[in-house]
């Protein structure tokens, strides 16, 4: 199975290739059932998107960026891991800035925060190495997209960010994985290994997003991510079960269903994650 960081020696940085992000074992992957095959998109992702200009903290060039327009997609779901899922847009896409003249990378919630110790680790380690792809069509292409993220992902373990930061970069680039597999699977045409490819990723994706949000948990203070204790438990709780660690699962819930904090719709979600926990608690008595 290719790393996390694979595919960027063609970008220069393939002495990142084999860089463990969180420094700990991986887990067997596994397969998961298939996620709906959403509608064919009407819309065109050039009405979603808009060039904003930012500063790049680690070179101060100032450089342009394709981004979502706020408000103006319609919300048709959200997934079970948060994602949001937009009507004929994969809003993932356009999550990470990246500068174009010294290859520093970031999702946009931490691209303006970097020490000056971390700033020259991103000179030393990506700028003097990086060899970038021009972006010149009016969108992201799902390829370049997941380019744009392996180079975030692996300016977070060059600069040393905290596992939470980390663990972002993996949870929406599993969001984006599916939103491409999604997106092929309405597709016509023989695209039935890269389907499989992609979901094999998006599992190795989503079980380091678990891990590292797991660590942040136990090391870092709410907010997390932009999200309040609740929220991650949720979160931690839905890929707990998606990954079969039903012990965690199983104790995440209890404390969300005993917690006074918590928004109402999420507490019914618990609980439906609560059932299911049950029936696989009661098939796995009935094999015994
Ligand atoms: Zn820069």
């Amino acid at each position: 199975m290719a790393g996390l960081l694979s595919g960027l020696e063609s970008l220069g940085l393939g002495n990142l290739e084999n860089v463990g992000i969180y420094d700990k074992e991986k887990k067997e992957e596994k397969v998961r059932e298939k996620a709906k095959v959403r509608k064919e998109p009407v819309f065109s992702e050039t009405d979603f998107i808009y060039d904003k200009t930012f500063r790049c903290p680690a070179c101060e060039s100032s450089f342009t960026s394709k981004i979502m327009k706020t408000g103006k997609a319609k919300l048709i779901r959200t997934d079970f891991d948060l994602r949001p899922v937009y009507e004929g847009f994969a809003a993932e896409k356009y999550d990470v800035l990246l500068c174009p003249k010294c290859g520093y990378a970031a999702l946009g919630r931490y691209f303006s925060f970097l020490l000056p110790a971390q700033a020259k680790l991103i000179r030393e380690k990506i700028t003097s190495n990086i060899v970038l792809t021009k972006y010149e069509d009016p969108t992201y292409s799902f390829e370049q997209a997941l380019e744009r993220y392996k180079i975030a992902l692996a300016c977070s373990v060059v600069k040393r960010s905290k596992s939470s930061e980390k663990a972002y970069v993996c949870l929406r680039m599993a969001w984006l994985l599916r939103s491409y597999r999604e997106y092929l699977e309405t597709q016509d045409g023989d695209n039935e290994e890269l389907i499989e490819s992609l979901q094999s990723q998006e599992d190795e994706y989503e079980e380091n997003a678990y891990r590292g949000f797991l660590d942040a948990r136990g090391t870092e203070d709410p907010p997390i991510a932009g999200m309040d204790s609740t929220t991650l438990d949720y979160l931690l709780a839905q890929l707990a079960f998606s990954l079969e660690d039903y012990p965690t699962c199983s104790r995440l819930v209890a404390g969300i269903l005993n917690s006074s904090a918590g928004n109402p719709r999420l507490k019914d979600k618990i609980r439906t994650l609560k059932d299911q926990l049950s029936e696989i608690r009661n098939s796995e008595d009935k094999t015994e």
